[in-house]
């Protein structure tokens, strides 16, 4: 097995980023080198005021050729953002820009690539394959269900958080992955031979490609070959588009009926008949015998919605804050998902967007209950969610846990800089959301712990944060379902 390189596809301009940053070096000591990929070169480096250890891949803006390619690092930042809850993604941390380099810094991965455990070991036992799966396949539903195609899935793109044998499984390099809306079909030719799809080389695409090249790394995992190989690219492409697989060598007698069966249902040529993310994840191989496959809550955006609806006036107000704060890069994703729903680009999504966007994702709700998802995330009243209504409502809670927008927030409520939000000053803050009868007093009374008719930082932090899945019990299943593969065929949901 050889490894992969991802090919890619004309004016330039001279950042990425569309600010300036401090420098890397300031506060980053860069050490060894980590690995190689086709645009980047990651190091190891220390943060200088922790002591702490993270990874930098930098990427040398003379690769950067044409106007494209510089924004596919920036989409690259935008989506590590936009997926950066998952516990199986690398964690985004910091982005760097000087006239040499962009530079990501982030979670370090010091395990390796699975790609070099493949080579090491020959091949994994089916029990660790299917462990590796669910992680591989976690990772493509996460993206499809927040309208992100990840296009270069591949062991060289996966990496270990340890050197341990049972290190956790992390996916990396979001360089060629796109925002993709429900019936959309892409049409450039990228990703890495062993892997494509059928349907990329005819130029005719969706994100089914993702769960085929999944398979593709499924079947390697079992036996260590490719499933689709030849000399040449060319002659890897005809056996993609026409060749059998083999399931007749060794080591494929002594492998399941069951694990042959979801290659099988992975490597189906017909996009429309392969098998989605998530019917994956619930395929009896992958499926753990003691523990049913979580049932999807519905889309990620339907999830958020409802927390948000539970949260007080206050808590609302606070997001609005917050997500005014956030970086570009940070709501980049988020963006791409209001685009989506504001299907007559107006700028504000209606009522009967907000439901036909849910009904497309097949989430069964009725009317009264998008009504008063509708109502809820619409802060002002005014009948529709503007971007920054839908921003606040959808926005991970992870980004309001931090330090500093929390501060913020408060700040932003105590106007007198006083340490202590009051009646007054919650009163102007509602007239400057549009808010009208809003229960003040009521507010104050479940938030003020020590009963002195104010909030101070300590009770607005904890309001903040109460109710909020902690860091460690944060599952990706149930938050994020938004499952686009099945929206783009108008199936209905599996297990509904
Ligand atoms: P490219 O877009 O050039 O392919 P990648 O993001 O794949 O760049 O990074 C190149 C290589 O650097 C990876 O294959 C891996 O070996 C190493 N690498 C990337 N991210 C990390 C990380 N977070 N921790 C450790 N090594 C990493
Ligand atoms: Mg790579």
């Amino acid at each position: 097995m050889k490894k992969q390189s991802a090919g890619s596809s004309s004016k330039i301009s001279s950042t990425v980023l569309p600010y300036q940053t401090p420098r890397l070096r300031d506060h980053y000591s860069v050490g060894r080198k980590l690995g190689q990929g086709q645009f980047g070169t990651t190091f190891h480096c220390i943060e200088k005021g922790t002591g702490k250890e993270y990874a930098c891949k930098s990427i040398p803006k003379r690769k950067l050729l044409c106007k494209e390619d510089y924004d596919d690092v920036w989409r690259e930042i935008q989506i590590m953002h936009h997926l950066s809850e998952h516990s199986s993604v690398v964690r985004i941390k910091g982005t760097y820009e000087d006239t040499m380099f962009v530079h990501l810094v982030m979670e370090l991965c010091g395990g390796g690539e699975l790609f070099d455990r493949i080579v090491k070991k020959g091949h994994y036992s089916e029990r660790k394959a299917a462990q590796l799966m669910k992680t591989i396949v976690g990772v493509v539903e996460a993206c499809h269900s927040l309208g992100v195609m990840h296009r270069d899935l591949k062991p060289e793109n996966f990496l270990f958080d340890t050197p341990d044998e049972d290190a956790k499984l992390k996916a990396t390099d979001f360089g060629l992955s796109v925002f993709y809306k429900p019936g959309q079909y892409l049409s450039d030719v990228v990703g890495s031979p062993y892997y494509v799809a059928p349907e990329v080389l005819h130029k005719y695409y969706g994100p089914e490609a993702d769960v085929w090249s999944a398979g593709v790394i499924l079947y390697i995992l079992l036996c260590g070959v490719p499933p689709f190989w030849a000399e040449t690219d060319n002659g890897i492409f005809r056996q993609i588009l026409k060749g059998k697989i083999d399931f007749e060598s060794e080591p494929w007698p002594h492998i399941s009926e069951s694990a042959k069966d979801l290659v099988r249902k992975m490597l189906t040529r017909d996009p429309r008949s392969r098998i989605t993310a998530h019917q994956v994840l619930c395929h009896p191989w992958i499926v753990d015998d003691t523990v049913a496959p979580d049932k999807p809550l519905g889309s990620a955006v339907l999830t958020r919605l409802k927390q948000f609806s539970a949260m007080n006036k206050l808590k609302k107000m606070a997001l609005r804050v917050i997500a005014e704060r956030l970086s570009e890069e940070e709501i980049g994703g988020l963006r791409q998902l209001f685009k989506m729903l504001d299907t007559d680009n107006s700028g504000t999504i209606t009522f009967d967007e907000l439901k036909h966007g849910l009904r497309r994702v097949g989430s069964e709700l009725m009317e009264s209950d998008i009504k008063a998802l509708m109502e809820a995330a619409d802060i002002d009243n005014n009948g529709t969610i503007d971007y920054g209504e839908f921003l606040a409502a959808t926005l991970h809670l992870n980004k309001m846990e931090r330090e500093e927008n929390l501060h913020a927030a408060f700040s932003f409520f105590d106007k007198d800089g006083s340490g202590y939000i009051t009646i007054d000053e919650l009163q102007q803050a509602c007239k400057e959301f549009g808010l009208g009868d809003v229960q003040l007093e009521e507010i104050i009374r479940e938030i003020d712990t020590d009963n002195d008719g104010r909030i101070d930082y300590g009770e607005f932090a904890a309001m903040m944060r109460k109710g909020n899945p902690g860091i460690g019990s944060r599952t990706m299943r149930g938050n994020l379902n938004f499952n686009l593969a099945d929206a783009l065929q108008g199936k209905p949901k599996e297990g509904e």
